[in-house]
């Protein structure tokens, strides 16, 4: 099993254009990694996606918002039906993001995160925020699903859940991408608590260690 450690290297010989002796645990020791990965970019599906959303990159470097970056990739790519998967807790950000996209020409495709409206007992969900009150669960699958059939062109997912948006992800055969993610504490924001680590999330950042349950 390999054990990269990225996050840790201080070298980044990947940055530079004459690379270095490598450090031990780099993915770039292994020349069969890099060359299937690589030869990946060739796929007719892959090779125009990826171009084009690394040109957006140097395009609107510094200057275009995200949900700019994902208007102008959409148009270079020739998308029209956009899919938006949101959360409901975000429904008001969802109208206006879904009319920012109608405005720009785009044809907006939107399923909420409760469609089905099944109740959470009946997967097996113990655990409620109002433990006494009906509650609704999420379903990506569902969301997923319906843009699907809807035949969207290309997603975005704006305020699902952890794990959530992973289901999304797994039942989606759509390329997609994401406006935001969910961070009830940040205001959707989770880097204000890695930026705050050592201050006033400083005891906020660690697990309950068994205490969960
Ligand atoms: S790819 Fe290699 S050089 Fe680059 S950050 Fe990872 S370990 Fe460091």
């Amino acid at each position: 099993m390999k054990d990269y450690f990225c996050a840790e290297c201080t070298q980044h010989e990947c940055s530079k254009k004459e690379k270095g002796e490598l450090p031990s645990r780099c993915p770039m020791r292994d020349d069969e990694l890099m060359k299937s990965s690589f030869a990946e970019y060739e796929k007719s599906d892959n090779h125009d996606f990826y171009v084009n959303c690394s040109e957006i990159e140097a395009i609107g470097y510094c200057q275009w918002t995200r949900l700019r970056e994902i208007m102008e990739f959409s148009r270079r790519m020739g998308y029209r039906r956009l899919g938006l998967a949101f959360c409901r807790g975000l429904r008001n950000e969802a109208r206006i993001t879904a009319r920012i996209l109608r405005e720009n020409g785009f044809t907006v495709i939107s399923v909420i995160c409760k469609t089905g409206g099944i109740d959470k007992d009946q997967v097996g969900i113990k655990r409620k925020v109002h433990p006494s009150e009906y509650e609704p669960m999420c379903n990506p699958v569902a969301q997923a699903m319906a843009l699907e059939r809807a035949e969207t062109e290309f997603n975005i997912v704006l305020g699902l859940c952890v794990g959530h948006d992973s289901m999304f992800f797994k039942y989606t055969h759509t390329m997609t991408t994401v406006l935001a993610v969910k961070d009830r504490v940040t205001g959707h924001n989770p880097l204000a608590a890695i930026y705050n680590c050592d201050g006033y999330f400083k005891t906020r950042l660690k697990v309950d260690d068994g205490k969960t349950d």
